[in-house]
């Protein structure tokens, strides 16, 4: 039996000359990040977890569940530990786009002495689209809006323009490509809602609508889709 220095209790194991649990409590067992960014499908709940998209039932809890899992495999133990495990998570925030959760650790050494230990992780959700629901959503919408200029900061720029507009819920997506931002609509309404306000942001030259058939609806008629072109000055 040695004594541990810091605790003053007797111990059969040391490990970094401190007893067990004290060894815990000051190097603890992982090292954790203290923040964890992860994208989640604001359709279907998947979340994008090392370059993949995990399915979830779609709950704050279940996608936390999804993001600790992830994590689980990639902790690296701290020395002189080979190993790490997540024996399981609680939320200390209320689950949400940003909860503080604590993950309860365990340890082990090359000979099996175990060690047990808690770490705090903030984990940040941002909302996205997976691939699948964007195959799904992009069929849906009705008039694309054709941002283009060369200025920094377009996409946000489009996006506040959507919130001036109060019409984030008719936009399927907002995304960028190499000439500059697509918004695409679930209606023309929202079209130039979003063209107004984008005006009163900056200056703006429009074209369009372009109309295009589309195939038909349900109740038999043709379905259009409009392009609009709103050039920065
Ligand atoms: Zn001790
Ligand atoms: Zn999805």
């Amino acid at each position: 039996m040695r004594v541990c220095p810091r605790c003053g209790r007797e111990t059969p194991v040391v490990i970094r000359g401190l007893c067990p649990r004290c060894f815990a409590e000051v190097y603890g067992v992982a090292r954790v990040p203290g923040e964890v960014r992860v994208e989640v499908c604001r359709y279907c709940g998947s979340v994008r977890l090392g370059g993949r998209w995990v399915e979830t039932d779609a709950t704050f809890e279940g996608v936390l569940d999804a993001v600790v899992g992830w994590l689980s495999t990639r902790l690296q133990p701290v020395e002189p530990l080979v190993g790490v495990e997540v024996l399981g998570w609680d939320a200390l925030t209320r689950p949400n786009w940003s909860t503080r959760i604590l993950l309860r650790l365990r340890g082990r050494t090359g000979e099996g002495v175990e060690v047990e230990a808690e770490a705090p992780v903030t984990v940040r959700l941002k909302p996205s689209i997976c691939p699948r629901c964007k195959t799904r959503v992009s069929g849906e919408y009705a008039v694309l809006v054709q941002v283009r200029g060369s200025r920094p900061g377009l996409r946000r720029l489009v996006e506040e323009a959507a919130e001036r507009a109060g019409i984030i819920g008719d936009v399927v997506e907002v995304s960028e490509t190499r000439d500059g931002v697509n918004a695409y609509l679930t209606h023309r309404g929202a079209a130039s809602r979003l063209i107004s306000a984008l005006k009163r942001l900056a200056p703006l030259r429009v074209s369009g609508p372009y109309r295009e058939y589309v195939g038909v609806t349900s109740r038999g008629r043709r379905r259009t889709r409009d392009t609009y072109v709103a050039r920065l000055e």
